[in-house]
């Protein structure tokens, strides 16, 4: 069996690598129109901003490593230009010579990935201006820096790529600008866990210039002029990270079935519509793990599991691919930010009636030193209590309780489920109920009707004309340094004594900090007849959602 491979990074070695242990005698060719294979596009922004110093280290593999371990023959520098599905042969252009060849297969795995998207924008052909996917652009945005030695960056796109590139941008002393269109950064987020990135990322010196988009680039010979939908910036060079599109012209060209969006069509076996064709990573559409819609997630864990799925339906074994659900974590300075499944906009999308809730919980047992508080939310299923997404936002810990959540997911546990998992204790490490189960007994509370929860965003609406009680049941030292309008405060330890304050009759809106003093005042007060709210997340997420809002429909840093 003769296989070749398209694309020699995420999907295509992954699918390599797992051929050659499946068929030693199979004979397996990568073509790779760049000059590395399998090389760490997660690592490189972290190579921009120094925290990694060797540039082998972005090389996993090498065409001579992957032809001494596995015998599988790596042709770099060698674009595919025609699929011929008619006489199952391709034709490769090599690089350097131009000489074009032709290869016949037996099977194809097409892992070609997605290109970042520029915008036809005016002034995008800058010299000035980068987008980042592979080692040689990331050599041409190191030069850039080290030879020019620029004093300022806009970053433009605050998704994934480009909060890390600003991150490793301002570590090297730059002044950086993220312009973004929508109204919060990191997408998978709802803006109410993307408030504290922003106060946080911020804080950092990066700014933040939001709901605002770039309309044209003016190079002026020794910097930018950036014109946005709102206003005018300027800096010494901008990267363009504001997504990625599939690079399936190849497949279009030979009439493998693709979506409205250009992704590749495959069936769970990674199969195309054309036969002896596969196809895997960022260039597929997905079905949704959760909506089971189709779908754009183009992540480096889905490619490999592809290649690997693709690997085994050649040489027989039945795999499928059961679904992406986005699982992911950012690093952002020292804050980590993840995220799995929907948010509240993907499920309203998908029209799914869904529940949440948040908690603010600590990393570890807080006697035991170095303890960080982390904010997670979870969204579930109102009827069947399903999970459905869960975001966390914190320093220690956070990815761990996003594999938990990503796993109890991706095994249909419903939000009571967590409450049942058995999770690893010792001080340094957890809490004897982990933030997971933290998570699950609210959840299970607002199920089991418990609590009834209210949010930061329905605060200003609630009534200040006495008709329902504004109760705050923090400490007096926490209110003086800063309160929520029309709440009157109590402490929680001082309640039972001051029933009499609390008139009967009127539902009671209660917060505290983060929520849990809060629900402790609405049992309470539930036990002597009365109707209670409770503010979900606390007067700190009341308070980072409001300013971050107001700073987000406000800012614009520098604007002319
Ligand atoms: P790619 O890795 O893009 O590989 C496709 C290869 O195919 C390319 O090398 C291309 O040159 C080659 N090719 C295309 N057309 C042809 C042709 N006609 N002939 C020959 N060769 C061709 N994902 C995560 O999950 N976590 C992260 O932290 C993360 N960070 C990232 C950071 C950056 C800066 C970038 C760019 C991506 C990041 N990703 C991350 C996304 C992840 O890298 C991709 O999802 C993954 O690499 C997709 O694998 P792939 O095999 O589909 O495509």
């Amino acid at each position: 069996m003769k296989v070749i491979i398209i694309g020699g990074v995420a999907g295509g070695a992954s699918a390599a690598a797992r051929l050659r242990r499946l068929d030693e005698k199979a004979e397996i060719i990568i073509m790779e129109r760049g000059e590395y294979i399998s090389f760490a596009n997660c690592g490189l922004p972290y190579y921009i901003g120094g925290d990694i110093t060797d540039k082998n280290a972005l090389t996993l593999q090498t065409p001579q490593s992957f032809k001494t371990r596995f015998n599988i023959d790596v042709r770099v520098k060698n674009e595919v230009v025609k699929i011929e599905p008619q006489s199952n042969t391709i034709t490769v252009r090599e690089l350097d010579s131009g000489v074009t060849y032709i290869e016949s297969y037996d099977k194809l795995i097409l892992s070609p990935g997605a290109a970042p998207i520029k915008p036809p924008i005016e002034g995008i052909d800058s010299s000035k201006v980068f987008t980042l996917r592979n080692i040689p652009d990331t050599y041409k945005i190191k030069n850039y820096i080290n030879e020019k030695k620029p004093s300022s960056a806009i970053v433009v796109g605050g998704g994934y790529i480009g909060v890390e590139m600003a991150e490793n941008l301002k570590k090297i002393g730059l002044d950086v600008t993220i312009v973004e269109l929508a109204d919060h950064l990191i997408a998978p987020l709802d803006f109410d866990m993307a408030a504290d990135v922003h106060k946080y990322i911020s804080d950092k010196g990066v700014k933040l210039i939001l709901n605002n988009g770039v309309k044209s680039i003016s190079d002026n010979g020794t910097s930018l002029t950036v014109s946005l939908q709102k206003g005018e910036i300027s800096a010494d060079m901008l990267i363009m990270s504001v997504g990625v599109r599939p690079e399936t012209a190849l497949a279009a060209g030979c009439n493998i079935r693709l979506n409205k969006r250009g992704s590749i069509i495959v069936d769970p076996s990674m199969k195309t519509s054309t036969h002896d064709i596969y196809a895997v990573g960022d260039a597929v559409e997905i079905k949704n793990y959760i909506t089971k819609q189709p779908d754009f997630i183009p992540l480096a864990g889905p490619a490999s599991k592809q290649g690997r799925i693709a690997a085994d339906n050649i040489c027989g074994i039945k795999s499928e691919y059961t679904g992406t659900q986005g699982s992911a974590v950012l690093k952002v300075f020292d804050m980590t930010v993840a995220a799995t499944g929907l948010n509240e906009k993907s499920a309203a999308n998908a029209g799914i009636e869904y529940d949440k809730t948040f908690i603010f919980s600590a990393s570890h047992a807080e006697y035991y030193p170095g303890s960080t508080k982390m904010s997670i939310k979870i969204l579930w299923e109102k009827e069947s209590h399903k999970l459905l997404g869960a975001q966390i936002v914190g320093f220690d810990g956070v990815d761990k309780r996003m594999d938990v959540l990503a796993t109890a997911i991706r095994f249909g546990a419903r939000a009571e489920d967590l409450t049942t998992l058995e999770l690893c204790y010792a001080p340094p490490y957890g809490s004897s109920k982990d933030p997971v189960n933290m998570i699950g007994f609210v959840a299970e509370n607002v199920i089991l009707g418990n609590v009834k929860q209210f949010f930061p965003t329905d605060v200003a609406s609630l009534p200040r004309d006495g008709s329902v009680t504004l109760l705050d049941v923090r400490t007096t030292l926490e209110v003086a340094k800063g309160k929520i309008d029309g709440f009157f405060n109590i402490p929680l330890d001082s309640l039972r004594e001051n029933l009499d304050k609390i008139p009967q009759g009127k539902p009671v809106y209660i917060h505290c900090h983060s929520g849990l003093r809060s629900y402790i005042a609405y049992r309470l007060l539930s036990g002597y007849g009365y109707e209670c709210y409770n503010l979900a997340g606390g007067y700190r997420l009341y308070e980072v959602v409001i300013n971050q809002r107001a700073i987000a429909d406000h800012n614009c840093y520098d604007c002319k």
